[in-house]
């Protein structure tokens, strides 16, 4: 797009966090912005040019009160809005960020549109704000055009310069600015003097759709994060949680497990009630290669299904899309081996 393409429309939807907030001068207090003002708050949003509605969360939310029901929120404004718009620009607050992102990108199915999530760690307020920076880079990404067509179709976050698919990323810091980082897959964009774009690791839709969006989660999911030593009784309890119906199971390096025989009865026990258990590494990057180590064949042979590359956010909300939707044992099984929308790198050859 041409920067002053007034023809361009975004719809902002303001859901909470720190980069809507401000200092309240008499009691220190940060409170929840009233985004009706932003224009004024924020001139520089005038100079973009495009067209831009916000939508705001009543009240608005820490991000850490955010599950599937705020998803289902974002998703049916988005669904509602979409042929009204070129481009969505979600505010968000950074805790879970990571995990509303990858939700987002299973539940819009079919999606050609950018839908940008951003947020700060200073509220916009404040003088050394990253939140100004970050709002009006992701309103231009969401805006942006190539020939035409959308510069990013997919779910993204956009965070200190760095545009990342929003199902490859974790937050990595409280408190730098450079909260985000996407591991296991190249940045789709960088904002310097201009914005580059990665063409080649930007998602493309094969063919247009009309878009599909889903409001079916189950979140009756746990996180099972392995410890040398974790005694028997917790793993026990978290595979023994009434109506549990998916694990994922934060591993050790490439998916390695304790051998000893207690816990891999525990997880096939809990394999043959039914329970899907996903196998993701604990370390930032890399993968889960089961068949590697002993240690990890036990679980491949209890009957765990590899994450791959995934992130623990993108494999939570995962497990809850796939479990939502009803499907079998080995339909999900089927589409937790595959990539739906650029989440995982599946390597070629035997399954890990
Ligand atoms: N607690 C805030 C939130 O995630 C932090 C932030 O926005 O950065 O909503």
């Amino acid at each position: 797009m041409s920067p002053q393409d007034k023809s361009v429309s975004i719809l902002l939807i303001y859901t909470g966090g720190t980069i809507g907030m401000i200092e309240n001068q008499e009691t220190g207090a940060l409170e929840a912005f009233d985004f009706q003002h932003l224009q004024k708050r924020i001139p520089e949003l005038k100079e973009l040019g495009c067209h831009i509605v916000c939508e705001q969360f009543d009240p608005p939310m820490d991000s850490s009160d955010m599950g599937p029901d705020s998803w289902m929120k974002i998703v049916r404004l988005i669904a509602e809005n979409y042929h009204a718009y070129d481009g969505f620009v979600i505010l968000h607050g950074t805790d879970t960020m990571a995990f509303t992102a990858s939700a987002l990108s299973f539940m819009l199915e079919n999606l050609d549109k950018p839908v940008i999530l951003t947020g700060s760690q200073l509220p916009i307020g404040m003088l050394r704000t990253d939140g100004k920076e970050n709002l009006i880079t992701a309103i231009e990404i969401a805006a942006a055009k190539e020939n035409g067509q959308p510069a990013v179709p997919e779910v993204c976050i956009f965070f200190e310069n760095n545009l990342l698919r929003g199902n490859r990323t974790t937050k990595t810091s409280a408190d730098n600015f450079k909260a985000f980082y996407s591991y296991n897959y190249p940045l789709l964009g960088q904002a310097g003097i201009s914005i580059k774009y990665d063409r080649a690791a930007i998602y493309r839709p094969v063919s247009r759709r009309l878009l599909k969006p889903h409001y079916l989660l189950d979140r009756n999911v746990a996180i099972l994060k392995l410890f040398p030593g974790i005694p028997p009784q917790v793993v026990e309890s978290i595979l023994h949680i009434p109506d549990l119906k998916g694990v994922v199971m934060e591993t050790f390096g490439s998916g390695n497990a304790p051998s000893e025989s207690w816990f891999i009865n525990q997880v096939k026990e809990a394999v043959d009630r039914g329970i899907v258990v996903v196998n993701v590494t604990q370390c930032q990057a890399g993968n889960v290669e089961m068949h590697r180590y002993e240690t990890g064949r036990r679980l491949l042979e209890a009957g765990v299904i590899s994450g791959f590359d995934s992130t623990t956010e993108c494999a939570v909300t995962k497990l809850m899309f796939l479990l939502g939707h009803g499907l079998s044992l080995p339909e999900i099984k089927e589409h937790l081996n595959c990539s739906l929308i650029g989440e995982v790198t599946i390597p070629s050859g035997l399954p890990r």
